[in-house]
């Protein structure tokens, strides 16, 4: 998956023009760039070279892994310690404009570095490349977001008065290994009740589930390195009509969203279609968080889709719309899915259904 990704970074380099090398220390940078996933590690790159500056635990995986990408050719270094693999990467810059990750470096390394070189900041090259997914990259993470979805239509008949949410939680993380993920894509979210399900981000508790509840059930699955991302709001026995009233409108706003979503859309816009349905219903000022973001290698990555964002959604892009409302006493609603934007607007790469907020009956055999 990482054919041509050296070449990339060179021409991104050469039209940036301030360094033709750059240091690379974000892991998932250096995963989409060489293949490599240890966790401590260094890769520089200059015009006709690719170094991996690592420490002994990893020389032979960083070797394996960069011969797997296709990069034979490059060099693999072994240090001793984080001082050591700075003071190479600095002989390596040789006094030379070196693009670093000022985002990723602490003010000791990076004054470590300068020492020897003069490093420019050249935050978000990379990032700005890795927007853009492959059709590989797309087939790994919409298999994750099935792998979600499938462990999600298991759980869901769990949901009833009497459940723990830490319970859904590592039933959801046990059936998504099962179906082939690497684990979960992050801290899965299983928030019910007036309090718990009106905080976007809570963590699963020894709260049980009482009839009227609403459940909040965000859960990703990790496949190689990428994630999926996607958020079903489910209610504990029948819901009352103010809950229907919610639902319905949490739902048009994220269908308003999706909709915008598109080449050449400004994300902007996207949060502005979704805040829109919301205020419309008198729930505005119950979205308090921005409508979504980038999903790869990182969870949350370029581009977001915010209120404040100046990014423009390009084909290729893949991104969450997950509009919320949520108020202390009452709970919450957020739906979320996760879309490849396309040229003529978005194809969703999660499936479960979404149509209502009642959980699936419990299988009756
Ligand atoms: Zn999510
Ligand atoms: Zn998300």
């Amino acid at each position: 998956m990482t054919s041509g990704r050296v070449e990339a970074l060179r021409s991104a380099l050469a039209a940036d023009g301030r360094a033709a090398s750059m240091l690379v220390s974000d892991p998932s940078n250096i995963r989409w760039l060489t293949g490599f996933t240890g966790s401590s590690g260094s890769v520089v790159v200059t015009a006709g070279r690719v170094l991996l500056v690592t420490d002994g635990r990893y020389t032979d995986q960083a070797r394996r892994q960069l011969d797997d990408a296709g990069l034979g050719d490059a060099e693999v270094v072994t240090a001793v310690s984080a001082a050591a693999m700075d003071a190479e990467v600095a002989r390596l810059a040789d006094g030379e404009a070196l693009g670093a990750e000022a985002t990723r470096l602490s003010h000791a390394r990076w004054s470590a570095l300068a020492e020897h070189a003069s490093p420019v900041a050249a935050d978000g090259l990379l990032e700005g490349l890795r927007r853009h997914k492959t059709a590989d990259e797309v087939a790994v993470m919409e298999r994750a977001a099935s792998i979600a979805s499938a462990a999600l239509a298991e759980v869901a008949p769990m949901l009833v008065a009497g459940v723990r949410e830490r319970d859904i939680r590592d039933e959801l993380e046990y059936r998504m290994r099962c179906h082939g993920a690497d684990g979960p894509s992050y801290e899965t979210i299983v928030a019910s009740g007036p309090d718990h399900a009106a905080r976007p981000h809570q963590r699963p508790t020894d709260r049980e589930l009482c009839k009227g509840d609403w459940v909040i059930i965000d859960v990703g699955a990790l496949l190689q390195g990428y994630h999926s991302d996607m958020t079903r709001t489910f209610c504990v026995g029948e819901p009352s009509a103010e809950q229907l009233r919610w639902y319905a409108a949490v739902a048009e706003s994220q269908a308003a969203g999706l909709a915008t979503v598109g080449d050449g859309v400004p994300a902007r816009e996207v949060d502005a279609a979704c805040r829109e349905v919301l205020e419309a219903h008198g729930l505005g000022e119950f979205f308090i968080h921005g409508t979504g973001h980038g999903v790869g290698l990182d969870i949350h990555e370029d581009p977001f889709v915010a209120r404040t964002s100046a990014a423009i959604l390009h084909s290729g892009d893949v991104v969450t719309v997950e509009p919320g409302a949520y108020r202390v006493g009452t709970g919450g609603v957020r739906i979320e899915d996760l879309v490849l934007v396309t040229d003529d607007g978005h194809r969703p790469l999660t499936s479960f259904p979404k149509d209502d907020p009642c959980p699936p009956s419990p299988p009756t055999t």
